[in-house]
């Protein structure tokens, strides 16, 4: 048994959610770690999978394998059906008008490569500005870098404010007729801050400039719209809304992806191909060369139905209160630091404890067999900000619990009396 932490500093969340039933459908909760119950605080990092995920992989491989989109067998025509139906889900849960805006990727970090090599290789041009928010995750700045480098356009960082709020007079400033495209996460994974994506988006659009949403710790937290955000682009991974690795997805706007160049080539986006001329498959086929993770996207399609049959708008309020609950709980662990408070973050506790470095910490809740992060969180610039180079970083979900919450504090008191 785990002690109790000596403060319940706020009321433990109540209401109509679910999580018990919730966690029921987890397996790995209900394993052990080091002889410990299994505390799941990585969330940020990847989430746990539903048993009707692990099914609906285990399916495809033990009796649904097929190639997609040719043969004219019951299996492909099968597995041709759960692939589409995966798109449209995704095109669901993203508020996206129409399945075909919607390219499968490996991930987030794909996805925004495919814009950068595709998008950006076509629309930059000497001089032209990038705006990349300093919350960004590597993978929403990294591929920036590389195609500026390569087209001689300028990478234009948007400062933080000391609470993780992106600084929006700073972000006006910054804006003008050279920026061509603004990199924006809509969670981010290192402070939990959530930026005021609409009103940026509108902003950009003035100066005719694109945005590009990164949504990878958004989608499991928080319904999202991209209609509404009016995003040019907006980006997920499956792994972290409670899906496989491996698959993701990039919603673009259809005339942007129609004027996209192709970015790899090979088989399934090609329309006709002779030496002499290649004619291309109309999108978003065109920008998925090769064969494509047909048993992820059977797994994604069951996670994301398993998301849309859950009551959102409770989980969400589940979240936010075990947010503000574990908030309350880490202050009163002495010598504790938290690193970004903005209002409405997600569930993202980064932190530092006097006297312990962030990795041993990690390894010594590890032992008791709490699951959290350390390091940088690959977004050094937003720690940079903070005068840091590593953090440890607690992640929630919909099922995690007060008792999860009270785990990680007692825990942490215990090791922060040894350091003392
Ligand atoms: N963006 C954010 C905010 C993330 O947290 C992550 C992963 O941690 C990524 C992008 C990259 O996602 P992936 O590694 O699945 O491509």
């Amino acid at each position: 048994r785990r002690p109790t932490p000596t403060a319940a500093p706020t009321a433990a969340p109540t209401g109509c959610f679910d999580v018990e039933a919730v966690r029921r459908d987890f397996p790995q909760l209900h394993r052990e770690v080091n002889g410990r119950p299994l505390v799941w605080l990585d969330n940020g990092a990847t989430t746990l999978k539903p048993r009707q995920v692990v099914e609906a992989v285990g399916e495809h491989y033990a009796s649904g394998t097929s190639n997609v989109h040719r043969g004219a067998h019951a299996l492909a025509k099968q597995a041709t059906q759960i692939y589409e139906e995966g798109r449209a889900e995704a095109a669901k849960v993203l508020g996206a008008p129409d399945p075909d805006e919607i390219v499968f990727v490996r991930g987030t970090t794909e996805a925004v490569n495919l814009v950068a090599q595709t998008w950006g290789r076509a629309n930059l041009g000497v001089g032209d500005e990038i705006l990349v928010s300093a919350a960004e995750h590597h993978s929403n700045l990294v591929p920036w870098q590389l195609i500026a480098k390569e087209r001689r356009a300028r990478i234009v960082p948007v400062p933080l404010l000391p609470d993780g709020q992106l600084d929006q007079d700073a972000y006006r400033d910054l804006l003008g007729f050279r920026t061509k495209l603004v990199a924006l996460t809509h969670a981010s994974n290192v402070l939990g801050t959530v930026p005021p994506v609409a009103e940026m988006t509108a902003l950009a659009h003035r100066y005719g400039a694109k945005v590009l949403v990164d949504g990878a710790q958004a989608v499991a937290h928080f319904p999202v719209d991209v209609t509404a955000l009016d995003a040019d682009f907006y980006a997920f991974s499956g792994h972290k809304v409670f899906g496989p690795t491996g698959i993701g997805a990039l919603y673009g706007k259809r005339e942007l992806l129609e004027a996209m160049p192709p970015w790899q080539g090979g088989g399934n986006m090609i329309d006709s191909v002779s030496f002499d001329e290649t004619s291309y498959a109309p999108v978003p086929h065109r920008l998925e060369a090769g064969t494509g993770h047909i048993g992820g996207v059977a797994g994604l399609r069951a996670a994301l139905r398993y998301l849309s049959g859950l009551d959102r708008r409770a989980a969400t309020a589940h979240e936010e209160q075990l947010t503000a609950y574990a908030t309350a709980a880490l202050r009163t662990v002495p010598g504790l630091r938290l690193i970004g408070e903005a209002p409405g973050k997600i569930g993202v506790l980064t932190f530092l404890l006097a006297g312990t470095d962030p990795i041993a910490l990690a390894g010594a809740l590890d032992q008791q067999g709490i699951a959290i992060r350390a390091g940088h969180h690959c977004a050094q610039p937003a720690l940079a900000a903070y005068g840091l180079q590593a953090a440890a970083r607690a992640s929630l979900a919909l099922y995690n619990t007060v008792q999860d919450v009270d785990s990680l504090v007692a825990a942490l008191q215990g090791i922060q009396a040894e350091a003392a």
